[in-house]
């Protein structure tokens, strides 16, 4: 049996995300941004929480870690790198590890920049990354912690993952992710069809995810940081994708 993941809104423009395993009846949040909303999705499925995945510190990520853990006694399995940051972690985990969920195995993959420990759980079965704010359809999350170099390091081993992978990522900025991409790699045909179906979906105020790493491979700046248009586009001809990452980074800050 397989997996079912049930999407929905949390915060200002967060999303929260259930796997539920169907042969074992187990259910994880994958990040706690919102108590109330996770509790909703639950109701509305009728599954009851068992676990809880943690990708990194942030607030908007960790927040309902407390409270769900005091209703439902939840498993809650985070970054050993950011555990002096995160209250209430009962396991620890980092890159090369594997998260049970019953019948469902995800990879614990270290995707670091956003904050230094951030993780991320692939389900190579199921075909699904839960990437959080590592990677967003057409950008990666502020490097707020870290350096350009690990960061791309990071994100190009994202990159190799299946074509066929649904990225669940932790925001909703594919618009404004869009809107950058354009402005630094105008020619690339894929991002222009990506860009014109996302502002298709946001004008009808429908989620713009989970969305598919193939066709992001092709279309996100932050995956083509070692594209020669790229570096070109920075003046970096020659330089290390790295750098080039960098500047792209730099770039979408001050956009
Ligand atoms: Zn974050
Ligand atoms: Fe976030």
């Amino acid at each position: 049996m397989a997996s079912i993941v049930d999407v929905f809104p949390a915060r200002s423009d967060n999303y929260g995300y259930l796997v539920h395993d169907e042969a074992s009846g187990r259910t994880a949040a994958i990040d706690a941004p919102e108590a109330a909303a996770i509790r909703n999705a639950l109701q509305r499925r009728g599954w009851t929480l068992t676990d809880i995945l943690i990708t990194h510190h942030h607030v908007d990520h960790v927040e309902a870690i407390a409270e769900l853990k005091a209703a439902f006694g939840a498993r809650v399995v985070g970054p050993r790198a950011e555990a002096d940051k995160i209250e209430g972690l009962d396991e620890l985990v980092g890159d090369g590890d594997r998260v049970r969920i019953g019948d469902t195995e995800f990879a614990v993959m270290a995707a670091p920049g956003h904050t230094l420990g951030h993780i991320v759980f692939h389900d190579a079965v199921g075909q699904r990354l839960f990437s959080a704010d590592a990677l967003f359809s057409l950008g990666v999350g502020r490097m707020f912690e870290g350096t350009p170099g690990p960061m791309w390091e990071g994100v190009r081993r994202l990159r190799e993952l299946p074509d066929e992978t649904m990225v669940y990522c932790g925001h909703e900025y594919t618009e404004s992710n869009a809107k950058f991409a354009l402005s630094i790699d105008p020619d690339n045909t894929a991002l222009q069809a990506r860009a014109a179906e996302v502002g298709a979906l946001r004008a009808e105020g429908k989620p713009t995810i989970p969305f598919n790493l193939g066709e992001d491979k092709k279309a996100n700046p932050f995956l083509r940081a070692d594209a020669p248009e790229l570096a070109r586009f920075y003046g970096l001809e020659g330089k290390d994708a790295g750098e080039v990452f960098g500047a792209i980074r730099k770039g979408k800050d001050n956009f």
